[in-house]
């Protein structure tokens, strides 16, 4: 890794293209998110798994993050068998219980 990065939640990645490659999950908005820092300059990154079907450096690190076992494919990237993966937090989240539902007023008859 050749350029300083200020989170430390971050996973380095190794490089490519002279730029220095991130996986970071601390993103509380948006979910984990792959990074390419291409120097020391805090803000000269692009980062966004969004971006990572359009810009190689996140492209790669995707598949690095993957590789490494840090995320699961998207759906998009089906037919592969880390995507069968147990760990699917996002739906154990959404299969959780519902609270129930605040009530106002009486209704009884
Ligand atoms: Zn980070």
């Amino acid at each position: 890794m050749r350029f300083q990065h200020d989170c430390e939640k971050c996973k380095p990645l190794g490089e490519f293209e002279g730029a220095d490659l991130y996986y970071c999950e601390a993103q509380l908005i948006g979910g984990p998110t792959v990074i390419a820092r291409h120097s020391s300059d805090g803000a000269d990154y692009q980062s966004g798994m969004v971006f990572a079907d359009k810009i190689p450096a996140l492209g790669e690190a995707r598949n690095r993050a993957i590789a490494a076992g840090y995320m699961t494919p998207n759906l998009e990237f089906s037919g592969t068998p880390a995507a069968l993966s147990p760990e699917a937090p996002l739906e154990r989240r959404v299969g959780g219980a519902v609270p129930p539902a605040p009530t106002f007023g009486e209704h009884e008859k």
